[in-house]
């Protein structure tokens, strides 16, 4: 198998053929590697690579499986990892110049559970600063590319991750999920990307932006891959506080009876908040597209009203900078990364710790702890964050009475396809506006799945997103699975088939070059 098709593989496929002893580790991940070395200086998704390292761990991964032990579905599948969780001994910047040199001294759960399964980790994936954007043009060290058009945004806050994966640069990525960071990304370059329910997947070790609101979850190309990773990621952890003691739902098996066209007897609810007004004709078009599809395949299809979800931007954009501002005073150039000397005056906590700060967080990094901040001060807390919190019930609420009636809740992922990069950076609230569809979700904690549902009329990939009550995850997959095998079907092939070549890439990617 040449390398390109190496590349192309999805993980389950990669597996099986490791499990055949068709390929070994070393190739596979030697494809990624050269795949990233070929088209990452035009799409940027990595902000680090750990070729040695990723190159010794497959090694091991190929003696582990010689040897006859017992290894995990994923053994040998190379990943990559959104650099806000921590990697020991590997630096772990979040996106910021002020942990440009941090290094972990431990791993985040998720991580440790990745190299117990001996995945390679190829390398930590560029982001938002502390996952805070829509765009991945607030990192600190340069956006990242949409593979689809290098002009534009790969979707944020992990728009490395879902565009290593949506270039071939690896079939799988970790990410995290605060206010659709996942699911967006994934949408806008055409990938498959899970936020879990709050806390199925352990937090620790990812790096907090609203701990409240934070999930850890898979990206892939394919849905039955971000099951296999999440089924590796999930389950209790003692290190998270908020983890959940139940068993990793039967994501796997779910992903599985989607796929064979089995939706049983599901019941779809369709978000009469979230569509209409302000979505992308071509984005609503996808979405009727798929309603059509999962009506075919036997699932009942009605309306439902979450009245409370109007409110839920402003809700999010209350709770998530207080959450944030509180998190962030950790970063007080005493404990972690960066520490600056005021240039002028007397070098005092006050004033070293300003000046880190000052030069350590960017523009919108500031412009969230200043608005937490004030959402949080004596005089302003009750009108502002305790308001948002009640609204944040009445959101749950609406998602419950709804869940009486429905088993999935369906809506398009993002209102619009990706735009071009520079077009809302100077106007914060338009790059918030487009978080409405996926924040309610964190409010409620419960999961979400975003799959490809075609391409717009500019040509851009449409995310489909499913929202499922709390620990029943599993329906994300059944749902997703069906509707991406009806949809891989009508296409022809993967919808990433038809992706432009990537310049260094070779011409494998497709006709719309
Ligand atoms: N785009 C949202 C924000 O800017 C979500 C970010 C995230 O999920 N980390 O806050």
């Amino acid at each position: 198998m040449s390398p390109t098709d190496l590349t192309r593989l999805s993980a389950a496929e990669a597996a099986t053929l490791l499990q055949d002893g068709q390929i070994s580790s070393v190739e596979l991940t030697q494809a990624h590697l050269d795949r990233i070395e070929a088209v990452d200086p035009a799409v940027h998704a990595f902000l680090k690579t750990m070729p040695d390292r990723a190159l010794e761990e497959a090694k091991a991964a190929d003696a582990a499986r010689a040897a006859g032990d017992d290894l995990s579905p994923l053994a040998g599948v190379p990943i990559a990892i959104k650099d806000v969780l921590a990697t020991e001994g590997l630096v772990t910047t979040c996106g910021s110049k002020i942990l440009e040199n941090w290094v972990p001294a431990y791993d985040a759960t998720v991580v440790r559970k990745v190299r117990a399964a001996r995945l390679p980790i190829l390398g930590k994936t560029n982001m938002d600063e502390f996952a805070m954007g829509s765009s991945t043009e607030h990192s600190a060290y340069g956006p990242t590319h949409n593979p689809w058009d290098l002009d534009r945004i790969p979707g944020g806050s992990g728009g490395g991750s879902a565009a290593a994966v949506a270039a071939f640069e690896a079939p799988l990525a970790l990410g995290s999920d605060t206010g659709g960071s996942i699911r967006q990304p994934a949408a806008v370059t055409g990938s498959v990307g899970v936020k879990p329910t709050y806390g199925g997947v352990s937090r620790f070790g990812l790096v907090a932006m609203a701990s409240s609101l934070d999930q850890v979850g898979p990206v892939a190309r394919t849905v039955l891959d971000t099951a296999l990773l999440h089924e590796l990621i999930g389950g209790h952890d003692p290190m998270d506080q908020t983890s959940l003691t139940d068993p990793v739902p039967p994501v796997v098996a779910a992903a599985r009876q989607g796929l064979a066209g089995d939706i049983g007897h599901l019941r779809v609810g369709i978000v009469k908040e979230l569509g209409g007004k302000g979505f992308q004709p071509g984005v609503l078009a996808r979405f009727r597209e798929a309603l059509d599809l999962l009506q075919q395949l036997g699932a009942t299809v009605e309306e439902v009203s979450c009245p409370a979800l109007k409110y839920s931007l402003g809700a999010y954009y209350l709770i998530m900078p207080s959450e944030a501002s509180s998190n962030l005073a950790r970063f007080d150039a005493m404990r972690y990364g960066l520490r600056l000397a005021p240039e002028d005056g007397p070098a005092t906590v006050e004033t070293v710790m300003g000046a880190t700060r000052w030069a350590g967080f960017g523009d919108e990094v500031k412009r969230r702890i200043i608005l937490g901040t004030y959402a949080l001060s004596a005089g302003y807390y009750d009108a502002y964050y305790g308001s948002a919190q009640k609204v944040r019930t009445l959101i749950q609420r609406d998602f419950e009475a709804a869940f009486n009636r429905v088993d999935v809740l369906v809506s398009p992922t993002a209102p619009t396809t990706a735009f071009k990069l520079g077009e809302k950076l100077d106007d914060p609230l338009a790059m918030y506006l487009g978080d409405i569809t996926t924040i309610p979700a964190n409010l409620a904690g419960i999961p979400g799945i975003s799959v490809p549902g075609g391409l717009a009329e500019d040509g851009l990939p449409v995310g489909i997103q499913f929202l499922a009550p709390a620990r029943a995850d599993a329906f994300l997959y059944q749902a997703g699975g069906a509707l991406e095998a009806a949809l891989v079907e009508r296409w022809g092939g993967p919808l990433l088939d038809q992706a432009p070549a990537l310049p260094g890439g070779g011409q494998e990617g497709g006709e719309a070059a």
